[in-house]
């Protein structure tokens, strides 16, 4: 039964029952409007198991979004790999840098996390227009065998892509947050942007060209969370 789900109805004009489960974890569950009381309760029931694993997925999105905290003792990805964030005082210019496995943030205020935050922002920008030419050229070395050639690249921070490709203008946008990610998911994107050259959309011909670019773009895509 599903006397240990709580849940709110929302009756609406649809014709079929689901179920929603909202940011905070609370269910709600939407039903046309002539639904009987009972069928809905039958339908969460046999739906619990769906529900649990639902909720928990909330949780995790929400934990992977979750604002990243720019205090000592935290910890920030570089290049797929953890470092520890070692925050402190400034003796003279403000720098960045990587120190074994620790991430040092020299800050002029080291106590102002928004400051530190826009300092090391600025450092993982100014990592990705280092280390991304690298990875950029070897992938402009399989895709000139293709016919591709070397398109404009920019690269700046984007809130919801990781990557765009402008035909027309011959050029490609990567996000400046990719210098977080392995290698291996930096080099999906540029191959991704890459074959839009060959195949506009993300149809059936566009994926079996990234294919033979990168014969196994497909596992790489775990890396990522959206492309
Ligand atoms: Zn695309």
């Amino acid at each position: 039964m599903s006397d240990n789900i709580d849940y709110v109805v929302v009756r609406t004009d649809r014709r079929t029952i689901c179920i929603r489960i909202l940011p905070d974890l609370s269910v709600q569950v939407r039903a046309p409007l002539s639904s009987p009381d009972v069928d809905i309760v039958s339908f969460v029931a046999s739906h619990q198991e769906w529900i649990k694993r639902s909720r928990l997925k909330v949780t995790e999105r929400a934990a992977s979004r979750r604002e990243m905290r720019f205090r000592s003792g935290e910890t920030l990805p570089f290049l797929g790999s953890p470092y520890r964030l070692d925050v402190r005082l400034a003796l003279s210019r403000q720098r960045v840098q990587i120190r074994g496995d620790a991430i040092v943030a020299e800050a002029s205020n080291p106590e102002d996390e928004a400051a530190v935050r826009a300092l090391l922002e600025r450092w993982y920008v100014a990592r990705a227009r280092e280390r991304f030419p690298s990875i950029i050229d070897g992938c402009l070395v399989i895709a000139a065998r293709y016919g591709i050639t070397r398109p404009e690249i920019r690269i700046r921070t984007m809130r919801s892509r990781w990557g765009t490709c402008n035909p027309r203008k011959r050029s490609v946008t990567l996000n400046a947050e990719l210098v977080k990610y392995p290698k291996e998911a930096i080099e999906l994107v540029i191959m991704h942007e890459l074959s839009h050259f060959q195949h506009r959309g993300h149809d059936k011909d566009f994926y079996e060209f990234l294919e033979i670019l990168l014969p196994d773009w497909k596992a790489r895509k775990t890396y990522l969370k959206h492309d």
